[in-house]
């Protein structure tokens, strides 16, 4: 082994124990500071020796890989679904069902709780990590490896004794803890929060920027091996030895001798599941005993050896005082229940969503009535029902807002749309401040140095009314305001400033077009490259652009036909920001590629992965994740996957090296 391999490999183990003791036992043994000089250290001797790449090393954690297509893949061994309880009648009668079967009533549980996320199966060769998939229908899911490779609490390479070939499997969640503060920056930047952390877990896992997903707090909690080796004789064993190697195994798992002792278990957190750092919705109890797991065996959608108890959702009575409305940042109306505070589920509830005109008409909910609310899956409680038998014989149906709370603006409500619209765009604060908080955020201007409650304030002081009024704020005007110190008022000034070099794919999603994301605006732009181009289109034009269907066009149309936004547009290109791709792109851009279909797999030399997959992109050219039959071409660098070669070949796609496909462009 040469020696750079040596320091290569050193430092590998020395960032992955790192890992180990910070995710896994939750005890720091480096500072922040040292572990990113040592792994920028490793980062830079991998870039200079790529033929040491290892997809396990610390330093593929961090992301930046995209998959533009998830590749459906078959499990090896079926992911089954779980039989539901809800009673523990329903328990009683499973232990009959299963005391029979084994012609035994000598059988040990496990218990454990019911980890509220995306089920996940990462196999594992040789100790080492291979690939993740998530459940999908239980037959076959989808490979989200460069995704889950970023969730660091994950040992991509299990250290110590342990089977080596298996699948391990578990459960992606999002800690109560991290998605309030993914909230709360969501807040800031003007975004809808999230609903709940269970779908932004799931959600997070089909993200196509890995980068992103890196970012997000994702926790992976284990509560399955399945493996040929014979290792291990009970369950609670093969768990309690994987969270030994360094797999993120609760510690709440639990052993009972009995169905009475499994009761005590559910009963325990049953009251306590509010005190856990993520969400639970039940119990998950299992046969200890291996051999009699394997005697059990399946039904057709679950085994028989385990069953979930269904914690039941809490529910609370408590009085409604008023319907609120508030107003989003396209004008959304969405009414608000004010309660007489209530503890439910281990907070203080003064607020639930209504949703929208149609849920309190089915709600019949009025002033006055006593309510029952649940803390469902979302994090924002529900109305379940009215208790009518305590209305009182004066009470009046309620009628919906008619004009907006904030302007007074009539309200109107089209057809097929579930809510109502403020449409005074221009005119009504929430709308103002929303959309310039929106044009600020991290995703678009992302400009430094302007929160969104500063945004509120200048506002309220009348000095912006829009974004295009940011660019003439000066130092001066700012200093007077509340909290507003001069060298916070001079960041603020150089971040608005510094954002006329955003390109104009993120100018086009911060203008806040109605249905225009940051997908669409990408497409949108690399097809009409201009802000000009765009705005003069017509119809026919736009739905002809991949993906973009007649609800977006129309929006785009509206915006481009409406005067206060063209004086907007005017004034944002005066002050110099980017309407337009800069010629340097437009430069290295052709058609040489179109119509063709590009696979990149393996370690390039002369070009990264992310700037050759850009390469093609701009020359016409569509990147895929996986082989099929439509790919043209695959770029193959060292390294690549056997597999993908072999089923390069099966298909007939063409085998082209980084040499060839640069001289392609040339
Ligand atoms: P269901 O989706 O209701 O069929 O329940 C089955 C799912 O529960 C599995 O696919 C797992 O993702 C999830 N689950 C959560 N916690 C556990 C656990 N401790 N043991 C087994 N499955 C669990
Ligand atoms: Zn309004």
């Amino acid at each position: 082994m040469s020696t750079i391999q040596q320091q290569i490999q050193l430092l590998r183990e020395e960032l992955n124990n790192h890992n180990y003791n910070y995710y896994g036992l939750d005890n720091a043994s480096i500072s922040d500071y040292d572990f990113d000089i040592k792994l920028k250290e490793l980062e830079k001797l991998e870039t200079e020796n790529p033929q040491y790449f290892d997809a396990n090393s610390p330093t593929q954690r961090v992301g930046g890989e995209i998959t533009k297509n998830f590749e459906t893949v078959t499990h090896k061994n079926r992911m089954y679904s779980l039989d539901n309880s809800y009673s523990k009648e329903d328990l009683l009668d499973w232990e009959k069902r299963i005391q029979k079967k084994l012609g035994s009533d000598d059988i040990e549980y496990t218990c454990e709780l019911k980890y509220d996320g995306a089920s996940i199966n990462l196999t594992f060769e040789n100790g080492k990590f291979i690939k993740a998939v998530t459940r999908g229908d239980g037959f076959q899911g989808d490979d989200v490896t460069t995704n889950i490779r970023t969730i660091k609490s994950i040992p991509l390479l299990p250290k110590g004794d342990y089977v080596t070939d298996f699948e391990m499997r578990g459960e992606i969640i999002l800690p109560l803890d991290g998605f309030h503060k993914m909230n709360e920056e969501r807040v800031a930047n003007g975004e809808e929060e999230y609903r709940n952390p269970r779908n932004t877990a799931s959600g997070s896992l089909k993200l196509q920027d890995s980068a992103e997903v890196a970012k997000r707090p994702l926790d992976c909690l284990l509560y399955q091996v399945v493996t040929d080796e014979r290792k291990y004789k009970t369950h609670y064993e093969s768990l309690e030895n994987a969270r030994i190697v360094g797999f993120k195994v609760p510690k709440t798992i639990a052993l009972a001798k009995s169905i009475d002792e499994v009761f005590d278990f559910v009963n325990l957190w049953d009251s306590k599941r509010n005190e856990l750092p993520y969400e639970t919705d039940g119990v998950v109890i299992k046969v200890n005993d291996l051999q009699q797991q394997e005697e059990l065996g399946y039904t057709a959608k679950a085994p028989r050896w385990a069953i979930a108890y269904k914690f039941k959702a809490e529910q609370v009575s408590t009085v409604l005082h008023e319907i609120t409305y508030q107003v989003g940042r396209t004008g959304a109306i969405t009414p608000v229940a004010n309660l007489e505070p209530v503890q439910l589920a281990g907070t203080t509830v003064k607020r639930a969503s209504l949703h929208n005109a149609d849920q309190i008409e089915k709600l019949d909910i009025r002033i006055n009535d006593t309510v029952f609310v649940e803390k469902g899956g979302e994090i924002i409680p529900k109305i379940i029902v009215v208790d009518f038998t305590k209305r009182s014989a004066d009470s009046e149906l309620t009628i919906y807002a008619q004009n907006c709370p904030e302007c007074e603006t009539e309200l109107i409500r089209t057809e097929g749309d579930a809510k109502h619209y403020c449409p005074n765009e221009f005119g009504c604060a929430p709308q103002i401040t929303g959309r310039i908080q929106h044009y600020i955020s991290r995703k678009a201007m992302d400009i430094d140095g302007l929160g969104g409650e500063t945004v509120d304030l200048l506002r309220k002081e009348g000095l912006i009314q829009n974004y295009a009024d940011l660019y003439d704020l000066q130092v001066e005007q700012v200093i007077p305001l509340e909290r507003m110190a001069e060298k916070s008022a001079q960041n603020m000034v150089a971040g608005i400033e510094k954002s006329k070099e955003i390109p104009f794919e993120k100018v086009l999603f911060a203008l806040g077009i109605r249905f225009v994301g940051e997908t669409v605006a990408k497409k949108l732009v690399k097809h009409f490259k201009s802000i000009d181009n765009l705005m003069t289109a017509d119809f026919e034009t736009l739905i002809s652009v991949d993906e973009i269907g007649d609800r977006i066009a129309q929006s785009i149309i509206d915006f481009s036909n409406d005067l206060g936004n063209i004086q907007l547009i005017d004034r944002l290109k005066s002050h110099g920001v980017q309407l337009e791709v800069s010629a340097e792109s437009l430069e290295n851009q052709t058609e040489k590629l179109e119509g063709n279909i590009f696979v990149v797999s393996g370690v390039f030399h002369q070009l990264t992965r992310n700037e050759l997959k850009k390469a093609i992109e701009d020359n016409g050219g569509k990147v895929s994740s996986s082989i099929s039959k439509k790919t043209n071409y695959i770029v193959a660098g060292d390294n690549m996957g056997p597999s993908k070669l072999a089923k390069a070949e099966t298909l007939g796609v063409s085998i082209i090296s980084e040499q060839d496909f640069i001289d392609m462009i040339s």
